[in-house]
């Protein structure tokens, strides 16, 4: 007996907020992390001829301004924003879609579509692993040209318990074979993930795999602790000890200060960090850095984002 394809709430990156939301999936693959609110979420692959009835209806409605039967109102709420450029594939690892229905549902979308500038798409690291160079840049040519990965650290010991599923050298791999196909890559680290023990070895060993990595575009977020992941109940143990807030810009620092790029746009503009900076990297260096220091420097928590202002 096959599910009923639900559609997933709207989890995208910040940049994509223009873009028009095609579900592929629901939930992800790899749903053991601790402290992600995908944890233990149930993946569900939808089925290419529903994926193809969306297109079309999304081409009837943008054309002509007809509704198609039988389609969620959401695709037309979506489209009414939507300029026609962008898609971003949803849920949590879109990339995990089997090849030959993702090459073919790229494929229907550049058809009906044929003005798309972008699609894009979180990938985890073992998706992108799991793909051979020669399919990465089939996807490229499909505008599949941007993928999200979750790096969040790149201590083994905090990749570990966190049960991420990959070691920080895995995570190099899958960064620059996306690269190496020429689709851009964004990635995200999420400080205090190392709690208060493991904090500066995070950051550490953080700034090294971004290195190693040398990303387009990395951002930094900040430990927001998820009630029903076990690291919520780990906290609500006593066992895991989260960073306060001037700690979490002390990790930011070294993690810029310690890292290396060619040409990266590096960001702590999410709304769960306490501190919005953001800069070219290496040309903003010492303007990042001298912002962070001023702020560590006075102290004073009113210069931080108040905790009821935080978001996921
Ligand atoms: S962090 Fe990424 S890979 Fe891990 S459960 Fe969340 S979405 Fe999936």
């Amino acid at each position: 007996m096959t599910t009923k394809f639900e559609r997933p709430t709207i989890i995208r990156p910040p940049s994509e907020w223009k873009s028009y939301f095609l579900p592929l999936t629901s939930g992800c693959s790899n749903n053991t992390c601790t402290f992600c609110n995908y944890y233990r979420t149930r993946l569900r692959i939808r089925d290419l001829d529903d994926v193809k009835k969306e297109i079309d209806a999304l081409a009837s409605y943008t054309g002509t301004g007809i509704h198609l039967p039988g389609v969620s109102q959401i695709v037309y709420a979506v489209a009414q924003s939507w300029d026609g450029k962008r898609v971003f594939l949803q849920d949590g690892d879109a990339l995990v879609y089997p090849f030959p229905r993702l090459s073919e549902a790229l494929g229907y979308l550049n058809e009906r579509f044929p003005a798309l500038e972008r699609i894009g798409s979180y990938a985890t690291p073992q998706d992108i692993l799991r793909r051979s160079h020669d399919e990465l840049i089939e996807l490229k040519k499909l505008k599949l040209s941007i993928f999200y990965m979750g790096v969040e650290s790149g201590d083994d010991t905090v990749l570990q318990k966190v049960r991420k599923g990959v070691s920080g050298q895995e995570l190099v791999e899958a960064g620059k074979k996306a690269k190496e196909s020429g689709i851009t890559l964004s990635v995200t680290v999420i400080l205090g993930l190392g709690g208060i023990e493991g904090s500066e070895e995070h950051a550490l060993q953080t700034a090294k795999v971004l290195t190693d990595i040398d990303p387009d575009y990395a951002g930094a977020l900040t430990l927001t602790l998820v009630p029903g992941t076990p690291l919520y109940q780990e906290w609500e143990q006593g066992d895991f000890h989260p960073i306060s807030p001037m700690r979490s810009l002390e990790e930011l620092k070294l993690i810029i200060e310690n890292s290396s790029f060619t040409d990266c746009f590096f960001s702590s503009m999410h709304a769960s960090n306490y501190l919005s900076i953001r800069g070219v990297l290496p040309r903003d260096k010492e303007r990042m850095l001298k912002q962070i220091e001023a702020v560590l420097a006075a102290g004073d928590p009113s210069l931080l984002r108040p905790e009821f202002l935080r978001g996921l």
